[in-house]
C-alpha cells in the first residue's frame, strides 16, 4: 500500500476501509496496526522527535524505532491514546470503528458484548479514551449566524442527586440547515455562564439569536450582536435528538462530570454526519488518537 498521500483528502478503501469487509483486509493482525498508526503520526515519513532527522529510523522491533542520528528511542504507540495498553490494537481499531461507524454510538456493554472484551470495565475505558480524542479535534469558532440555548442535563440514574447543571448549546444557523454545534456543560443555569461560553466558541462580530436573552449578559461586551426570537430554527431539532441520544445509546446514565465527554461525542458524530462515508470518521478518530495522550484509568474515572 502506498504510504497515506495526505490526510486532507483521505480516500475510503485507500486510506482507510469503507466497510466491515475492507476493514477485516486492512488490519489482519497486530502488525497491520502498527504500520496504519505509523502512518498516521508521521504522514509524510517518520520524523525523529529527539532531533528531527527525516531518514528512515532502526527498527529495534516492531514496536520500537531508534534514530539513526541521534539514537532517540520511541515506539508507535508513545504518546497516543494506545501507550500502555494490553489490549491488542486489533481490539481497539474494531471498538474505532464501531464507535465511529454506530449510527447513535456504542455504550460499554453493547461494546463489551460485541467485541467479546469480558469486561465492561475495559470496555468503558476504551470509550472514554475514545471520546478524549474526539475533544481534540480542531475547534474553530462558529460565524454568521449562531442560535445559543440550553438543555437539562439528565440526572444521573443511579444517585438521583440533584441535578441542575446545564448543557449550553451554540449552533450555526446556515439558512435551510444548521452548520456546526458547539456544546458544553454549566455548572448551573445561572447566565454568565452562557454568555462566557458562548465568547469561548463563537467568532466575535457574530449575530447570537436566542429565546432567553438577558440584558446583563455581558454579550455585546464580548463582540456579539444579539436578536432575541420568539423560536429558534434549528436548535430544538438538535436538542431533541442530544436529550434522546443521551437517554437511548447511554440510558442518561451520564454523571455530571462526564457529560461534557458526552456532549464531545455528540459534537463530533453532529459535525460529521454528512460525511458520504462512515469509515472516514473511524480514520479521523484515529487520526486524533495518535495525538492524544493517554489517560491513567483513575483520571477518567474520576473527577
Ligand atoms: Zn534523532
Amino acid at each position: 500500500m502506498d504510504p497515506l498521500a495526505t490526510t486532507d483528502r483521505p480516500v475510503a478503501g485507500h486510506d482507510y476501509p469503507a466497510d466491515w469487509d475492507q476493514f477485516l483486509a486492512f488490519f489482519p493482525d497486530e502488525a497491520a496496526c502498527l504500520d496504519y498508526l505509523e502512518r498516521l503520526s508521521w504522514p509524510h515519513g517518520f520524523l525523529c522527535p529527539g532531533c528531527g532527522e527525516a531518514r528512515p529510523p532502526w527498527r529495534g522491533s516492531r514496536q520500537r524505532l531508534v534514530c539513526r542520528s541521534c539514537g532517540h528511542q520511541t515506539t508507535v504507540t508513545a504518546g497516543t491514546l494506545f501507550q500502555g495498553t494490553r489490549t491488542p490494537l486489533r481490539t481497539w481499531f474494531a471498538a474505532a470503528w464501531l464507535v465511529a461507524t454506530a449510527e447513535q454510538g456504542v455504550s460499554a456493554r453493547q461494546l463489551a458484548r460485541a467485541l467479546d472484551l469480558g469486561s465492561y470495565e475495559t470496555a468503558w475505558t476504551m470509550l472514554h479514551r475514545f471520546r478524549r480524542a474526539m475533544v481534540r479535534s480542531g475547534r474553530p469558532r462558529l460565524e454568521g449566524r449562531v442560535e445559543l440555548g440550553t438543555l437539562p442535563a439528565p440526572r444521573p440514574a443511579r444517585r438521583g442527586g440533584p441535578g441542575g447543571a446545564v448543557a449550553a448549546i451554540a449552533l450555526e444557523d446556515r439558512g435551510e440547515t444548521p452548520g456546526r454545534v458547539r456544546m458544553q456543560r454549566l455548572p448551573s443555569p445561572a447566565a454568565g455562564g452562557l454568555a462566557a461560553f458562548a465568547g469561548r466558541v463563537v467568532e466575535p462580530g457574530t449575530l447570537i439569536r436566542a429565546v432567553r436573552l438577558e440584558r446583563w449578559w455581558p454579550l455585546a461586551e464580548l463582540g456579539f450582536m444579539t436578536e432575541r426570537a420568539p423560536a429558534l430554527t434549528h436548535l430544538p431539532a438538535v436538542e431533541q435528538a442530544l436529550a434522546g441520544w443521551l437517554r437511548g445509546t447511554h440510558q442518561g446514565a451520564t454523571s455530571p462530570a462526564q457529560l461534557d465527554w458526552y456532549l464531545d461525542e455528540f459534537t463530533f458524530r453532529f459535525n460529521r454526519r454528512t460525511s458520504t462515508h462512515r469509515g472516514l470518521l473511524f480514520y479521523r478518530l484515529l487520526e486524533e488518537a495518535v495525538v492524544t495522550p493517554p489517560v491513567p484509568y483513575r483520571r477518567v474515572v474520576g473527577s
